[in-house]
This record gives structure tokens, C-alpha cells and sequence, in this order.
């Protein structure tokens, strides 16, 4: 008997989040029909949180803006970085596909993006590094076009948002810290804070989007304009396999289930496996990280679903994870939240990271994803989950530290939910968080030496670009090197937690999903972090997971639509 079906469509995609919707978005353009089905009520997942910056090395836009770089040093970059692996060809068409994938989007779609400029890659001492160039982000929205689906789109994290709602870019951080500096500042500062203002008297937030909101938001913008269903609160549960094809899938929605039928094929952007236990301690580190940034809703439904169907797991994202150190907050309402330490404290001048024998075990400004992996390195000999952050109060007052913003000077509500914990001295601050007192002063000392002459002997902080560019430009002779000594002082506990999964769904670089032995589960893709990480879980530069997210959701679509050009040379 023929089965029925509640619903048909040319590709079902599992996932609104930025490589689902990028998908179904380049699908709809190219004459397919696509419906994308949400767990959660609304769009956006991980990414709706996200910096959204993207790594396209020869963007087009940074060059317009005057930065030069090329697809042929970034993979000379990738092959020092990376090395030649099952993943090679992935990044091989993904920077050929880039650019190009980019520049699609901005013409036929509201999706719209700005050079970064200045960006150093992560690795920056590398040959083929980029410093510039390589970076871009999504252009401003303005959430108001989205009328009352506003609501629909995935808020920030509340630690990432001023005055309980309201977004700010990297510039607008520089204005608002700037506005009694200059006249322009000021003027810049005060009118955010009144579209902030006005915004309240109609939304529950600011509708000034940036990074991964503006992005998501922009996606999902360009999808109503198309016509895109998507089916909120709406989990994939199970395929419809005919012979060893997939078919469809099985929806689970607020009216019952619904069988999808999905002629071109299901798509499986589900976010990866971050909440989901057994995931984490088969492919992450041990101890496994207790944190993950990811939404809850992020339970690993997609790998689930194909690992039971026979796909192959790609485990070269070595260590499972790409990962940033994190503080745990206390929110207004009592519970618990996760701030990212990426860019904004690690760097500068006065801060040092210690293990619990009070020593330091990294250069503190590497990127966010070094930071943990050292983290765990150093957990082997010592103590390092948590790591603390240690400095002076002042310079939590100018610099900020986590979720507590620059210019704060009384700390007396952090201490009181123990975000932070503050000592008259350095064997007070040292006992109060369990680490050995000797080990700290001599380590404060040898640091306050480093400060003095600018080069840090034991681990370079301040010597790579990277560093600098995150240090304080106004601070000499290291721009990232400062002294600890005027009490009272401060520390932070960081942990480690992912900011997406590396390990995924084994695929092919049209995105279909390959089951155990390398062969193509037909009807079948993965993108995004269901999708094995191409960077084979190392971390280039900023913008790692969502270029490749961007870049392979349009491939798959174009595969599913029968027009990528390799697919058509195979013909
Ligand atoms: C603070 C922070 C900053 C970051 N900054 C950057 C950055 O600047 N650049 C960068 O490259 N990366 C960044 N990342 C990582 C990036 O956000 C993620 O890698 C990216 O969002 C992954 O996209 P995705 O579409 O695969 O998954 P997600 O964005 O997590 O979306 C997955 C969606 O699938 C839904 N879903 C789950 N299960 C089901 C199911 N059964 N059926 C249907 N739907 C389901 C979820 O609800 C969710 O909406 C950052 C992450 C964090 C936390």
C-alpha cells in the first residue's frame, strides 16, 4: 500500500538555524520547495547567540573595503594549521566556494554583510595567516521588518545585551566606552540608547540586531519574503526510509505527527549533539566539560536519528569540541547563565590565568579555543577546571571582566553570588579559592617583571598579533602585560564549554551524509555541526563554524537541486 503523506515538499530541513535556514533559503531560490521544521518556537539556535562572524578567506567585500587577501594563503595556512587529512577536500571547495557563496547571498537575498578589516586569524605566527581581511559580519537589521515574528527570532544571550535588552556591536562598545571622549562618540551613543528607548515602548528588546541575531534574523527576513514555511515546535523524530533511500521523516508537531514527504531529500542541521550525555562523554575531553553554550534544545536529535540509520561518525574534530572559557552568572531571576570569555579580557594588560597550584599555563590572550585546550593540557599535571582569572579591581573598573562590564566599580552585588571573588591580598584572595598561596605570589611576582620589561619569557602573551590586537593599545611596553599589585584584587573561576560540537555526521562534500562505509546515504545530508567539522576540530580564525555552515548549507541545496558544478561535471 502506498504510504500516505501529510505533507510534501522537495527538501525537509531539520534545524532553523544558520546553515538550516541558509539551506532552505538557497533551495527556495533555485526552484526547489522547502520546509523547515524547529524543535523550539523559534529560529535561530547557537547561532541567534553567536558573535556571526564568518571566516571567508578572498571575500569580496573586504576586498571592496581595500583589504587584499587570498584563498591560496589561507590554504597554506590551513595545510601548516591542519594538515592533510579526510577533511582536506571539504576545506579545498570551501575555500574555492566561499566568496562566491557570499556574494550569492548579498545579491539575491537580504542577507548582508560587512568587512571585519582588521582580524587576525588565530594563528597569526603561521606563513599564509591572514590579519585582515578574511572576517565579515552580518550587516545591522532592523528587527521592526519582521512585524510581530520578531518575537520569533532567538534572543541574545541577557549577558551579551545592555539595560536588559539592547545589542551593541564591537563599535558601538568602542562609542558608548568612548562618549565623553568625543563629540561624535557621544552623539553615536545617545542615539542608540534612544532607538533603544522607543523600541521598548512596542518590544520586549531592543530590534537593533547585530551579529548572530542580525544574521539569523536576516535569514529568516529572507525566507518570508520566499515563502519558507517554518513548522515551530515541530522536532524531527524518525525517517521514512523506502529500501535503504530516505524518503521523508516524521514530524512531531503540536497537532499530532506528520509524515513529510521529502522528494529531493531531509537535511539535518539540528545543532549538533551539545546537551546530549552519552555524545558528550564518548567525543569530548575527560573530564567531560560540564558547560555548553549551545541551547538546550540542541539535544543531538539529527546525530541520533542518522547514527541509528547507519551513517558513519566523523571523529577527526579531535577533542569533540570547539571551545571557549566561560564564567557562570547568576541572572536577575536567580538562575544560572554562561558568559563567553572571547575577546574582551583575557588579553589585557593585568590579567593572568592560574592553575590551582596559583600557576599560569597559557598565554592568556590566545583565542578562546587554545585557552581550554591548555586548559586541559594543564589539567593533567594540576588542577584546571576551573581556571582563574586574576587581576586588580581596578581593572575590572576600566577593562571589565566577563559579564561584568568596564566602567563598574562597585563589585559588592558579584561578590555577594559569588561570580567574583575579591582579597585585600594575594594570599587572602589565593585561600579563599582554594589555590596554593606560594604558587600565586611567585607567579604575580614573575608577571609584574614581564609587565616591567614587556616580554612575558614563560608563554609570549603580547607577542602575536592576536594578542596585541585584543591587548590595550594605550598601555606600553606589551599592550597585554600589566602589573598586579595595587590591592584590592580580584578573581574569576573560568570552565571550559563548547561553542559548537567538531565531531559529526561523516559526509561528502555536498553535504550527503555517508554511512560506514564512505558511501552516500541517499536522501540524506548533514550541515552545520551535524556536520563533521571540516577544520577537524582546530579553530583558524573567527568565524569558524559559520562560514562553513553558510558555505555547505548552499551546497547542499544546490546539490539537492541538481546544479553544483562538480555534481554537474560527475553527470
Ligand atoms: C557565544 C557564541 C559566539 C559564537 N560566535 C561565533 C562566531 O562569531 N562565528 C562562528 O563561526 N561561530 C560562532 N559560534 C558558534 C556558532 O553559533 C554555531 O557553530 C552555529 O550556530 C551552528 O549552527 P547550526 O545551524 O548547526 O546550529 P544551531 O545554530 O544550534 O541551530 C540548530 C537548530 O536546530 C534545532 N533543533 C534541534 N533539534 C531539532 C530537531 N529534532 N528537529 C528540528 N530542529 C531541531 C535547534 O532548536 C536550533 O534552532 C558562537 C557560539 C556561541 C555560543
Amino acid at each position: 500500500m502506498e504510504p500516505t503523506w501529510d505533507i510534501e515538499t522537495d527538501l525537509l530541513i531539520a534545524g532553523a538555524g544558520p546553515a538550516g535556514m541558509t539551506v532552505a533559503l538557497v533551495a527556495s531560490i533555485e526552484g526547489l520547495t522547502a520546509i523547515v521544521c524547529e524543535k523550539t518556537r523559534q529560529v535561530g539556535g547557537t547561532g541567534a547567540t553567536s558573535a556571526g562572524t564568518l571566516w571567508i578567506p578572498g571575500n569580496s567585500q573586504s576586498r571592496k573595503a581595500g583589504f587584499e587577501d587570498s584563498p591560496e594563503d589561507a590554504a597554506t595556512y590551513l595545510d601548516q594549521l591542519i594538515g592533510d587529512d579526510r577533511a582536506s577536500e571539504h576545506r579545498r571547495i570551501y575555500l574555492q566556494d566561499g566568496p562566491r557563496v557570499i556574494d550569492y547571498l548579498e545579491n539575491k537575498t537580504d542577507v548582508k554583510f560587512l568587512p571585519c578589516g582588521m582580524h587576525p586569524d588565530y594563528r597569526n605566527n603561521l606563513s599564509g595567516a591572514g590579519l585582515a581581511g578574511r572576517a565579515i559580519i552580518p550587516d545591522v537589521f532592523d528587527g521592526r521588518l519582521l512585524g510581530k515574528d520578531f518575537e520569533r527570532v532567538r534572543p541574545p544571550i541577557p549577558e551579551f545585551m545592555l539595560m536588559g535588552g539592547m545589542m551593541v556591536g564591537k563599535t558601538d562598545i568602542v562609542n558608548l566606552l568612548g562618549r565623553y571622549k568625543s563629540f561624535a562618540a557621544f552623539r553615536r551613543s545617545a542615539s542608540l540608547v534612544l532607538r533603544y528607548l522607543s523600541d521598548r515602548l512596542r518590544f520586549r528588546r531592543g530590534t537593533r540586531l547585530v551579529m548572530g541575531n542580525a544574521l539569523i534574523a536576516r535569514l529568516f527576513y529572507s525566507l518570508k519574503k520566499r515563502n519558507v514555511s517554518v513548522m515551530f515546535q515541530s522536532p524531527i523524530k524518525d525517517f521514512i526510509r523506502e529500501g535503504g533511500v530516505v524518503v521523508g521523516a516524521v514530524l512531531e508537531t503540536t497537532n499530532g505527527d506528520k509524515r513529510v514527504r521529502a522528494r529531493k531529500g531531509v537535511v539535518l542541521a539540528t545543532g549538533g549533539f551539545a546537551h546530549n550525555t552519552e555524545y558528550r562523554k564518548a567525543f569530548m575531553p575527560h573530564p567531560t566539560p560540564p558547560h555548553s553554550m549551545a541551547p538546550v534544545s540542541n539535544t543531538g536529535d539529527g546525530f541520533v536519528l542518522a547514527d541509528a540509520a547507519g551513517a558513519g561518525i566523523d571523529t577527526s574534530g579531535q577533542g569533540g569540541g570547539l571551545w571557549s572559557p566561560v564564567s557562570v552568572t547568576t541572572r536577575a531571576d536567580g538562575t544560572k547563565g554562561l558568559f563567553p570569555h572571547l575577546a574582551m579580557d583575557r588579553a589585557k594588560p593585568g590579567l593572568i590565568a592560574v592553575n590551582a597550584e596559583g600557576r599560569r599555563f597559557v598565554n592568556e590572550a590566545v583565542s578562546y579555543h587554545d585557552f581550554v585546550e591548555a586548559m586541559y593540557r594543564s589539567h593533567q599535571t594540576a588542577s584546571t577546571l576551573p581556571a582563574w582569572l586574576v587581576c586588580e579591581r581596578a581593572f575590572v573598573t576600566k577593562y571589565g571582566l566577563g559579564a561584568i562590564h568596564p566602567e563598574t566599580r562597585d563589585l559588592s552585588k558579584h561578590i555577594a553570588n559569588s561570580y567574583v571573588t575579591l582579597a585585600e591580598n594575594l594570599e587572602e584572595l589565593a585561600s579563599k579559592i582554594g589555590v596554593d598561596p606560594n604558587g600565586l605570589l611567585d607567579t604575580v611576582a614573575r608577571n609584574n617583571d614581564f609587565a616591567r620589561t614587556g616580554t612575558d619569557e614563560d608563554f609570549g602573551k603580547g607577542d602575536m598579533e592576536l594578542n596585541r590586537f585584543n591587548g590595550d593599545p594605550l598601555h606600553a611596553p606589551n599592550p597585554c602585560l600589566g602589573l598586579i599589585e595595587k590591592s584590592p584584587f580580584v578573581a574569576i573561576a573560568v570552565w571550559p564549554a563548547e561553542i559548537a560540537c567538531s565531531v559529526g555526521l561523516s559526509t561528502d562534500p555536498s553535504g550527503r551524509v555517508l554511512d560506514a562505509q564512505h558511501q552516500p546515504i541517499t536522501g540524506l545530508y548533514a550541515v552545520g555541526n551535524d556536520m563533521g567539522s571540516l577544520m577537524s576540530g582546530s579553530y583558524p580564525g573567527p568565524g569558524t563554524t559559520l562560514g562553513p555552515a553558510v558555505v555547505f548549507g548552499w551546497r547542499v541545496a544546490m546539490h539537492a537541486a541538481g546544479l553544483l558544478s562538480d555534481q554537474k561535471a560527475e553527470a
